[in-house]
């Protein structure tokens, strides 16, 4: 067992990441949510910026719900973000557990974050598996099996649990993703640095860039959807989705997914008219933007639409719709996609509201 030696690696290769300075649960709780399918140096300012505004998980948990997910905005995966104000709720009424099991019920929280929470913070035993792991583990005792298998999987998590050295267990799971991370690479291992390699399956066999084994699966869908930008008095019309399903709670332009080859412009025409009673015209294509989501690929079309008017007297399918100042954007939760899309229309973050609109007519 070389755990001596993955254990001194990590002491003298460890990223000094600030979590790692602070290992309290309310820093590694947020670091453990923050860092799922999201690059460490991604996530690194939201999770100093969460800390500053909200330094406690009381402090968290008697936010509103709007602010949590407009300091997440950017940062994708949002159902993480609701759920996280949902789990602080939890912690702050019933303190932080201190085993794998107590997280598991925390909203939000899965195998991997009890275990790595219930282990980093409080140095239970407890194993995980994540990525990084995964592709340490089947390298290094060669499991040449699907690794998406529930077989694989159960065996990862017992070979994780057997190789943990009683009470070092947090130490030892970030020593195993930190040299996922930066040694044990998907493509490229840099096998000769490596402290496991003179018991490693793969490198012995000369091939440890084909695993994880992992099948492909088939290709995500390609989904069209349409958005419009409908001003007035200088304010774009936004809507907010429904608490629940996918960019749940953030806000957006307006629009909707086209039925089969319905052209954008009638679709918008429609959205307008039956989720907000406006009669809308659609005057210039403004661009696309092009998203992938976990399961499929959209590409949003973008439109300057004509009319001035009232604010719409209703809406439907949307929790909320207001018209929006650029200056006041900073304030709502907005998905990277719905970003882009107000890019496309000048109402970035840095910019002015229209200096010039297109003009261009779009017959329909
Ligand atoms: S020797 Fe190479 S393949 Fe094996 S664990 Fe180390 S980096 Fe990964």
């Amino acid at each position: 067992m070389n755990t001596d030696a993955l254990l001194s690696w990590f002491r003298e290769n460890a990223r000094p990441l600030p979590w790692r300075e602070r290992p309290d649960p309310y820093a590694v709780w947020l670091s453990e949510i923050m860092a799922q399918q999201t690059r460490i140096e991604t996530m690194l300012p939201y999770w100093q910026r969460f800390l500053e505004r909200w330094p406690t998980v009381n402090d968290l948990a008697q936010a509103e719900l709007d602010d949590v997910l407009s300091a997440w905005s950017g940062l994708g995966y949002y159902t993480r973000a609701r759920n996280l104000h949902a789990a602080a709720k939890a912690l702050s009424e019933r303190g932080f557990p201190s085993t794998a099991e107590g997280w598991m019920e925390i909203p939000g929280v899965g195998r991997y974050t009890a275990g790595a929470v219930a282990s980093i913070a409080f140095n239970a035993d407890e194993p995980l598996v994540d990525g990084n792991v995964e592709r340490v583990l089947t390298r290094w005792h060669y499991i040449t099996d699907d690794a998406r298998a529930p077989a694989t999987q159960r065996r990862l998590w017992e070979l994780a649990r057997a190789h943990l050295p009683p009470g070092r267990a947090g130490d030892w799971n970030q020593a195993l993703m930190e040299l996922g991370a930066t040694v044990c690479s998907p493509r490229r291992p840099r096998c000769e640095r490596c402290p496991l390699s003179a018991g490693c399956g793969a490198y012995r066999a000369g091939d440890p860039e084909s695993l994880p084994n992992k099948p492909r699966k088939g290709e995500s869908p390609e989904v069209r959807g349409v958005c419009g930008a409908w001003f007035s008095g200088g304010r774009v019309l936004m809507a907010r989705r429904p608490d629940e399903g996918l960019l749940g709670g953030l806000w957006e332009l307006p629009g909707q997914e086209l039925v089969a080859d319905e052209p954008e412009p009638l679709a918008l025409i429609r959205a307008f008219s039956e989720r907000l009673g406006l009669q809308v015209k659609p005057v210039a294509r403004l661009g696309q933007v092009r998203h992938i989501f976990t399961h499929r690929k959209l590409t949003l079309g973008v439109w300057l639409l004509d009319g001035d008017g009232a604010p719409p007297p209703q809406h439907q399918g949307y929790s909320a719709a207001r018209l929006v100042a650029p200056e006041e954007l900073v304030e709502l939760g907005v998905s990277t996609l719905a970003r882009r899309s107000l890019e496309l229309v000048g109402f970035g973050a840095q910019t002015t509201l229209f200096a010039a609109q297109p003009t261009v007519e779009y017959k329909v």
